[in-house]
């Protein structure tokens, strides 16, 4: 006898009531079956519900009687051989440069991936270096190296936006890479650190495999352009690179890039952004405010490590939790000596003690009176501005930090509580060093989360500085039909840093759309 899907179902559970046996009667029950009648059932969406401190879990199901096995959700991806194909020049190996190239591998091109860092390999002992010695190498730290700043990343795959494309595309091909299939029905998929470099490996193994390349070690600094149509790209070493377009997807902190393009008078312009402090609390803590006492003592709960969503408008600006990392750790994100940026991570599993996001204020660069003769690099300049001010030379990667009842108080902390944060921490007046209105708004929007959240301004709570990497301050202006550069033909500025996506699932959708448009163009070809 076949499988027949018998019924599409939502069912609310116990967090406890998850074992297969237990969701066939619920499903019975639900739709007034014998229990017998129900042979296999398929999870496709799955959430979690607390807001009425009873956790609750979510799932739509389907329900089938017959025999056979219900359809995987995936389907495997249709690549093709590119070697003597034409090539694709893709300069940066994140997320969207990726996606990007795997999608060439689709459309019958050939992706030549360039990344300024280091295979995830050898990447991750100059990542291990820069925590525990405080050396910052300019091409090999957490932004740079293959995987961008998507590898070190606490794997989140969501978006704000639905706007952007097929997000199960990108879930998919992660999951074809080794990804826990799980990703493809939580509301809220997660990878963790300690998978994404496995995931990574397997991408480039697929890429070269059917004919694409990598070259590491290779920092891109400028383009070959006639007659304003973009050829290929030279790097530092002067080697040469030369495709029928060219995919810039360096990333937000590429800001090399960014004054090539002032320099030369490439069209750029200031974007709006966000910039902040990470806030750390212990994550029982955090437990126990989402989900109820019961739950907040360790040991005591099957719920996963709980995460937050906080925003405030103060006067008109946004206020806003960002990449919440439950059972996460902070880390540095610096990309040169001389400069102080945190950021938050997790492993699979979540199961540090701390719970970490960044809190970040709007900024808009048309308030940035004092930086309007920087043009379109306004923005980036106080962003570098804030960071050179929270670093401190005899301190190096220490993090100037404060607790969040002292900076609400506007007084330096005597001491500070333990933190995740590796590298260590030292008190420091944050409410000073902030720019006034990033700590004035801080100020206004924590005492609003606290009454979201009673218990969340606790003494244990603590601030590190500086967040300032939430998304690109510049934009390097495209054509919105045809992607490519206003000025520059055959160049496709794509992903974060070139401000048209922010975090890993929207730089990768942006990277198709981009590998899309190159098929189309080059029809010729395929
Ligand atoms: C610690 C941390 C945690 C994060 N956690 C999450 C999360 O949980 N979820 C989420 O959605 N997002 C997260 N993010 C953000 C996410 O990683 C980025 O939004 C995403 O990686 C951007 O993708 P991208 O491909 O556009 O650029 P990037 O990932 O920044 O990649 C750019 C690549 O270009 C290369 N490059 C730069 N300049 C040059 C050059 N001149 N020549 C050659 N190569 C160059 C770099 O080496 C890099 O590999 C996190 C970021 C950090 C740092």
């Amino acid at each position: 006898m076949l499988l027949r899907l018998m019924a599409d179902l939502q069912l609310s559970v116990p967090p406890t009531a998850t074992g297969d046996e237990q969701l066939k009667q619920a499903a019975a029950r639900a739709l007034q079956l014998p229990l017998a009648d129900i042979t296999a059932l398929q999870i496709v969406r799955r959430s979690l519900d607390v807001r009425h401190k009873n956790p609750q879990l979510q799932l739509k199901l389907k329900v089938y009687t017959g025999a056979t096995a219900p359809q995987p959700l995936t389907a495997p991806p249709k690549y093709r051989h590119v070697a003597d194909r034409p090539p694709v020049v893709i300069v940066g190996a994140g997320p969207a440069g990726l996606f990007a190239a795997l999608k060439l591998l689709e459309k019958g091109l050939r992706p030549v991936l360039l990344d300024r860092g280091k295979p995830v390999e050898t990447r991750k002992y100059d990542i291990a270096r820069l925590a525990r010695e405080r050396v910052v190498d300019a091409n090999s730290n957490r932004c740079f190296g293959e995987g961008g700043a998507g590898t070190y990343s606490d794997g989140k795959l969501y978006t704000r936006s639905n706007k952007r494309g097929d997000i199960n595309e990108v879930l998919q091909q992660l999951v074809h890479h080794g990804a826990h299939p799980d990703i493809l029905i939580d509301a809220h998929p997660h990878i963790g650190t300690d998978k994404l470099p496995g995931i990574l490996a397997r991408i480039r193994d697929t890429i070269t495999g059917c004919g694409g390349m990598y070259h590491f070690d290779t920092c891109v600094a400028g383009f070959i352009v006639k007659n304003g149509t973009v050829l290929g790209v030279e790097d530092t070493q002067g080697n040469r690179y030369e495709g029928v377009a060219v995919i810039l997807a360096t990333g937000h902190s590429a800001r090399d890039m960014y004054e090539l393009f002032h320099r030369r008078g490439w069209a750029l312009e200031a974007k709006p952004f966000a910039l902040g402090v990470r806030a750390e609390h212990p994550q029982a803590l955090i437990n126990e405010i989402q989900y109820g006492p019961r739950y907040g003592r360790p040991g005591e709960t099957l719920l996963p490590p709980a995460s937050y969503s906080l925003t405030a408008q103060v006067g008109g600006r946004g206020v806003f939790s960002f990449c919440m990392c439950p059972g996460g750790t902070i880390v540095p994100a610096v990309t040169a000596p001389g400069e102080m940026v945190v950021n938050g991570m997790s492993n699979a599993r979540r199961s540090s003690p701390y719970a970490n996001a960044g809190i970040v204020v709007q900024v808009d660069p048309a308030e940035l009176s004092e930086y309007r003769h920087c043009g379109a690099l306004a923005g980036l300049r106080f962003q570098q501005d804030v960071e050179r001010r929270m670093h401190s030379p005899s301190l190096a990667l220490t993090a100037p930090a404060q607790r969040l009842a002292d900076f609400l108080r506007g007084k330096t902390s005597s001491t500070l509580p333990r933190t995740s944060y590796v590298p260590g921490v030292a008190p420091a007046p944050l409410h000073e060093l902030l720019p006034a209105f990033v700590g004035k708004s801080l100020q206004a929007a924590f005492a609003q989360f606290g009454k979201k959240m009673p218990g969340y301004l606790s003494e244990e709570a603590v601030l590190v500085a500086v967040e300032s990497r939430t998304s690109s301050p510049v934009r390097i202006v495209r054509d919105p039909k045809t992607l490519q550069h206003v000025q520059l033909a055959q160049l496709y500025p794509c992903g974060e840093g070139a401000g048209y996506a922010g975090g890993i699932t929207s730089s990768a959708l942006d990277g198709i759309r981009c590998a899309e448009k190159i098929a189309q163009e080059n029809f010729l070809f395929r």
